[in-house]
């Protein structure tokens, strides 16, 4: 075998993997580099003693002074199960290099015993730094999210989750996400959208990473920040604030038109409401709807109450079913609502309440423009959208009227994104959260006399054939039965002169249930007539007439108390003197009739 030859290989093996060999002599504690040691790695050699300069770098790492530590102690003891065998120890430390970058090497050492004493050590050496780079630049591929050099969603969680761990402080998670920000990408372009995000993100950087927050992008316009100790809850509604003001932008396209964008934040405090980022960022996730539901460019804080709202949506079921009803029977539903309700406005209210509700949108309105009060009948907004008389004030108001379009099946005012309006009115509508609207027009004959509308205060949306003909069925029955306040307050006072009158009728008048005998109204006379009259305790027919606790023999089932001979006589004397019986209800589940007698 060619020593020499084998030797020239190995050198050149060495020299092109960039490996320093270097002997250490234990026993003297000198260490003894290779030519490549000489030329690649001189600072990794001394003079003077190993194990001393090996403890006392200055450019190392204070983090790995401890593998060195723990080197020197090795080979200063005796280990009896390496008796005249070696041991192989590596060890990955940092570097600071002349211009202050960390550079990362690997050391081999393979530590030769003489006995059970080790004598000494055959040290490879090699530079690590650009695998080490490599690695770092795979990690961060796999960490963080390419286009704003923040956490991916993973890797916050995972950070997050290690976070919340850590007890004794309290912590906050938040969610942001920015406010119309699909419109940028629409009118604006996606890489217009691209910039505008990495400009949150700059943002947030700015405003939370101080304290070693946690920052991450988890979706397209939406972010999460986690803070460690929250020092106050002002400090923090601050912080969003600041935050809040930042983000806060309009863009001009176009001709005059222009865009704005905000952002909204969710926060849930922990441990108050969870300790991991699963339930956190839920709970966050509901504060953030919230705070778009109130309008947007504000934060809210996850509360008791919030939590109490979605037990009671647990009841979802109920809605759904409703909606149901409402949508495929929306006639019935109305008239179901009426009767059950017993009057026109309480109906009115809670259906309008009910729309809100099952068509998700944020104003309902009814307008009359007839009446005594000409203007706005009744509305219902949204916690954090603007009144409508104040939404709807001046050019807005009179815009919306000029709209108005017959179609089909009514007429209607409609608009799915008032973004796309040309002109002024588009911003006028956005900066009062009209982004969206169905109207239908209550109408008599071909006058329009009012209008009932939905108004989704959140973003554009497309409204569906169902949608508009609930509308147009709700337009209809306003239209004959509610829709006129005048008319129903003359109703009102038509109806207090009738009782005026009854009152003053000589004869004896009574209204009764036809189902169970209860008794509706008494006129005066009947009042005084009856046995049991005068008795507010005695609540049916039976009880007044006869002080029986039983319905009259004949009329056991007071189903049929048209039978009743008192009744039959009523009815025969009302039909003698042309007079037809109206059939009424006064109370739910009851219907009775009335006759009218005069002396
Ligand atoms: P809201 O106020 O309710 O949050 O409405 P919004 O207009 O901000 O809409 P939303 O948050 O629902 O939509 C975010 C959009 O972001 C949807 C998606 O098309 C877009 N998007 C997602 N990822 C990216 C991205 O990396 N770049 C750009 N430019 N757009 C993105
Ligand atoms: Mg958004």
């Amino acid at each position: 075998m060619d020593w020499t030859t084998d030797l020239e290989m190995y050198r050149e093996a060495l020299r092109v993997e960039r490996i320093g060999v270097a002997r250490w002599d234990i026993k003297l504690d000198r260490v003894f580099g290779d030519s490549t040691m000489m030329v690649l790695y001189p600072d990794h050699l001394t003079n003077g003693a190993y194990s001393e300069f090996l403890l006392r770098r200055p450019e190392l790492h204070p983090n790995d002074v401890k593998f060195f530590e723990a080197l020197v102690r090795f080979v200063q003891a005796p280990h009896h199960e390496y008796a005249d065998k070696s041991h192989e120890i590596l060890i990955e430390y940092r570097l600071t290099d002349a211009e202050n970058r960390e550079q990362w090497f690997h050391a081999h050492f393979t530590v030769h015993f003489e006995k059970e004493w080790p004598r000494s050590a055959v040290l490879l050496l090699r530079s690590t730094d650009s695998e080490h780079r490599q690695e770092e630049s795979l990690r961060q591929k796999a960490e963080r999210d390419a286009l704003t050099g923040l956490y991916n969603k993973g890797h916050a969680r995972e950070l997050i989750d290690e976070a919340l761990a850590v007890p004794g402080t309290t912590k906050a998670l938040l969610v942001l996400d920015m406010d119309g920000f699909k419109k940028v990408n629409d009118n604006l372009g996606h890489l217009f959208g691209d910039a505008v995000i990495s400009d949150m993100a700059l943002s947030l950087a700015e405003v939370f990473s101080s304290d070693g927050d946690i920052i991450g992008r988890v979706g397209g316009d939406e972010f999460v920040v986690l803070i460690r100790d929250v020092e106050s809850r002002d400090a923090l509604v601050s912080r969003c604030e600041a935050l809040r003001d930042m983000l806060r932008r309009s863009f001009e396209y176009g001709k005059n038109r222009t865009l704005n964008v905000s952002g909204s934040v969710g926060i849930a405090l922990s441990p108050q409401f969870g300790s991991s980022f699963e339930t956190l960022f839920s709970c966050a996730d509901k504060a953030l709807y919230e705070a778009k539901r109130r309008g947007r460019d504000t934060q809210v804080f996850y509360t008791d109450e919030l939590r109490e709202g979605e037990k009671k949506n647990v009841g979802e079921n109920e809605i759904a079913e409703g909606r149901q009803t409402l949508l495929d029977h929306p006639v019935e539903f109305i008239f179901r609502m009426l009767y059950e309700t017993g009057n026109p406005r309480v109906t009115v209210e809670t259906l309008l309440s009910l729309f809100a509700k099952y068509f998700m949108v944020q104003r309902v309105v009814i307008y009359q423009n007839q009446g005594e009060n000409p203007g706005c009948w009744f509305e219902w907004h949204a916690a954090g959208t603007l009144p409508t008389e104040e939404a709807h004030e001046g050019a807005v108001g009179e815009f919306l009227n000029r709209n108005y379009r017959k179609e089909i099946y009514g007429h209607f005012l409609e608009f799915s994104d008032t973004t796309k309006i040309n002109g002024p009115m588009a911003k006028t509508l956005a900066d009062r959260n009209i982004f969206a609207l169905l109207y239908a027009s209550v109408m008599d004959g071909e006058k329009r006399i009012g209008c009932v509308g939905f108004e989704d205060c959140r973003g554009p949306r497309i409204w569906t054939k169902r949608e508009h003909e609930v509308l147009r069925t709700f337009a209809d029955i306003l239209g004959t039965f509610l829709m006129d306040q005048m008319r129903y307050r003359m109703l009102r006072r038509a109806y207090r002169r009738l009782q005026g009158v009854l009152e003053a009728i000589t004869g004896p008048l009574w209204v009764i249930a036809t189902d169970n005998g209860h008794i509706g109204y008494m006129n005066k006379a009947a009042r005084t007539m009856l046995a049991n009259g005068e008795n507010e305790e005695a609540k049916t027919c039976y009880k007044v007439r006869t002080d029986s606790n039983r319905p009259c023999i004949r009329c056991e089932h007071v189903g049929l108390l048209a039978d009743c001979p008192g009744t039959l006589a009523l009815r025969k004397e009302a039909e003698r003197r042309g007079l037809v019986p109206i059939p009424i209800r006064w109370s739910k589940g009851q219907d009775g009739q009335l006759f009218l007698f005069d002396a």
